[in-house]
């Protein structure tokens, strides 16, 4: 256990962060977020709606104005600010984690983890802040000409409730490092750590204005962050369907540039040469962490057809194991799911997969009443035209399907609109790179899976999204190129 947990922390920030202060929402709503564990109501928060996503951006715009202390501010000094913040988020590791096992019902050890990451992500974008530059390229005649990567100005970015505090900073450390100002929405099932960064963003010493945070619903606050006029930018992460109205709302609005991180499938490839039980404890880990709430997930297991038997009782044996409880308690790998809706839709695709001839060889069914709980699943003999071979379930279900031949499983891994992560397990090298090179997806793990790093970009393939985040690639989001042109009297080589 990293830093001992807070059992029901103090819910110290509820209303909208506007200007480095917190202040009602302009209709008074408000909406309760709920603890996944009990089902119980932790706190009403503040609902925001279009007049606050307006006066968010009114903020955001006086901050990015040409001459105020954000733009005046050198780079260096924005990642000396970034790293702060990072300080400041370290200090208050085991709380930001409890409130997030509060808000979210994952393990608090998984929490600390995640705060983790969002630290090295904030550290790892401080260190850009003044690497970023442009060219001097030389064109015909007598000009001078050169390239400035600019900031794109105010970005809207929408954030789900499966990593609430880690990918708010993929996409805030990023924006922050070029020089962008934010308007954030937290998913309403899990606002609470996003708010409480406000609070450790202002005492880092960001200007009012460069980071804000509305909390509320899709159809109200995020649609209103999509249309908005004067949103430059927009980064989402979540559903393929809200993707696709984000780029319809992108397109029908300002053309605001978007970049969208969505669903997958992923297919997780097992050969036989690859040691069993290591396979097994990896295929496990790709689909069962987080409860399965994991975009990347790797849902398709296709194992060859030499240790399909074997492979399916020692994962199933496994998932049995799987501890399934209070969140808190240091021992559980896996606590409740996210909603009602959530678990509704997990079971109800459970149940597709019994009645299309999927086996199950363990869990399958809810767990008591007291929380959002389903057991640890896994189907064997599935098909690939099954709902559960195809549908992002985003629940702690396995499904195993078996192949004889390369090419065969190369041709179902890509047979699907997503493309977000692959993993394949083999211990030939020259198998391992040609399905390197043939899977589509955004990334590929050989011989690992769900392996990311700030360094190393993560985005999809078809339809699990367009453009990157983390790494040099992630800055490309945030950044405009302008080409500046000069008439000089004499051009020299
Ligand atoms: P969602 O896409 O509806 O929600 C994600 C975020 O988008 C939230 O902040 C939400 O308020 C916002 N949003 C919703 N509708 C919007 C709209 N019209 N305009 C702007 N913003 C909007 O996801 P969900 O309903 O919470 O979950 C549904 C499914 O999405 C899940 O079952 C899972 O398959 C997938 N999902 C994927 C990820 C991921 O990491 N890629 C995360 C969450 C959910």
């Amino acid at each position: 256990m990293p830093t001992p947990p807070i059992r029901n922390p103090d819910v110290k920030y509820t209303q909208a962060f506007i200007n480095n202060e917190y202040v009602n929402c302009v209709s008074g709503k408000t909406f309760p977020t709920i603890n996944p564990t009990t089902k119980q109501k932790i706190a009403d928060v503040q609902a925001g709606d279009k007049a606050d996503v307006d006066k968010a951006v009114e903020a955001a715009k006086a901050a990015f104005k040409i001459g105020s202390e954000w733009r005046r501010m050198d780079a260096s000094k924005r990642g000396v600010l970034l790293m702060k913040l990072a300080d400041l988020i370290e200090r208050d590791i085991s709380y930001i984690a409890s409130l997030e096992t509060t808000d979210n019902g994952k393990p608090y050890i998984k929490a600390c983890g995640d705060v983790q990451i969002s630290i090295a992500i904030i550290r790892y974008y401080a260190g850009w802040a003044d690497k970023i530059s442009g060219k001097t390229i030389p064109i015909n005649g007598d000009y001078f000409c050169y390239t400035r990567h600019e900031p794109v100005g105010i970005c809207g970015q929408i954030v789900p409730w499966n990593y609430p505090f880690t990918l708010l900073f993929f996409k805030a450390a990023a924006a922050l490092a070029c020089g962008c100002v934010c308007v954030v929405k937290p998913a309403e099932q899990t606002p609470l750590t996003t708010l409480y960064a406000g609070s450790l963003i202002k005492e880092a010493g960001f200007p009012p204005g460069v980071v804000n945070i509305i909390p509320g619903d899709g159809p109200t606050a995020g649609v209103a962050i999509t249309h908005h006029p004067d949103i430059n930018k927009v980064s989402f992460t979540g559903s393929t369907e809200v993707g696709q109205l984000i780029m319809q709302a992108s397109g029908m609005s300002n053309l605001k540039r978007t970049s969208l991180e969505l669903g997958g499938k992923s297919p997780n490839i097992v050969f036989g040469d690859f040691d069993l039980d290591a396979a097994v404890a990896w295929s496990h880990a790709a689909v069962m962490e987080n409860m399965g709430q994991i975009c990347v997930a790797g849902t398709r297991t296709f194992v060859h057809e030499s240790i399909y038997d074997e492979f399916v009782t020692k994962s199933a044996a496994m998932a049995r194991n799987r501890i399934v409880g209070d969140p808190f308690d240091e021992t559980t790998q896996n606590g409740p799911q996210i909603d009602d809706v959530q678990f509704e839709k997990i079971l109800e695709l459970i149940e597709s997969g019994k009645k299309e001839g999927a086996k199950v060889e363990c869990g399958g069914e809810k767990i008591g009443d007291k929380g959002y709980y389903i057991q640890p699943t896994v189907f064997s003999n599935v098909q690939d035209n099954m709902r559960i071979a195809k549908e992002e379930i985003f629940g702690p279900v396995q499904q195993i399907l078996k192949f004889s031949d390369e090419d065969e499983v190369i041709e179902r891994a890509n047979n699907t609109h997503y493309g977000l992560g692959a993993a394949v397990f083999t211990n030939d090298i020259n198998r391992a790179l040609k399905f390197a090179s043939g899977l589509q997806a955004g990334t590929v793990w050989v011989n690992c899976n769900l392996i990311m790093s700030p360094q190393a970009p993560f985005g999809g393939f078809k339809m699990s999204g367009m453009g990157r985040e983390l790494g040099e690639y992630g800055l490309e989001e945030y950044l405009e190129v302008k080409n500046v042109v000069i008439k000089i009297p004499q051009k020299n080589s």
